[in-house]
């Protein structure tokens, strides 16, 4: 579970990069609610990061099939006429949103004290394709 300062962490970097970039975004918006706009974003923004968190993969696909299999099958407003909702389509921006901070954390981190063998992935070293 994330805590309350990292979530604004992560709807910050959404907000510069994901929500700039909707065209559903009402005048006055974000947020977007209190103007009568629906957007998983801000509905279900915890659950969102939690199902980020779960998928590692250099394409978009597993993301947004485990967004999909986790938050849209438990969401009040699948299969309405608001669905998908900009979390869906926009949700190459928003990986990249949530890894963006998660990897300014990690730069953050102190190094490992010299007794700590360092380990190495090349995973996430390719690019990442929409599937849109
Ligand atoms: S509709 Fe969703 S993605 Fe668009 S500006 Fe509002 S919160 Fe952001
Ligand atoms: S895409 Fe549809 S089901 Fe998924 S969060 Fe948005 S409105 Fe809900």
């Amino acid at each position: 579970m994330v805590s309350e300062a990292k979530l604004n962490e992560y709807l910050a970097e959404i907000r510069e990069h994901v929500c700039s970039r909707c065209v559903e975004r009402p005048p006055g918006g974000p947020p977007c609610a209190p103007l009568g706009k629906v957007c998983g974003i801000e509905l279900h923004l915890p659950k969102i990061i939690d199902a980020i968190h779960e998928v590692r993969s250099d394409w978009i696909a597993p993301y947004l099939e485990h967004n999909r299999h986790t938050i849209c099958e438990h969401c009040a407003h699948n299969h309405t006429s608001i669905c998908p909702c900009p979390m869906d389509y926009l949700a190459t921006l928003l990986v990249e949103a949530v890894e963006t901070v998660d990897e300014r954390c990690a730069d953050e981190k102190p190094p490992n004290p010299p007794h700590q063998t360092a380990s190495y992935s090349t995973e996430g070293a390719g690019m990442r394709e929409a599937a849109v």
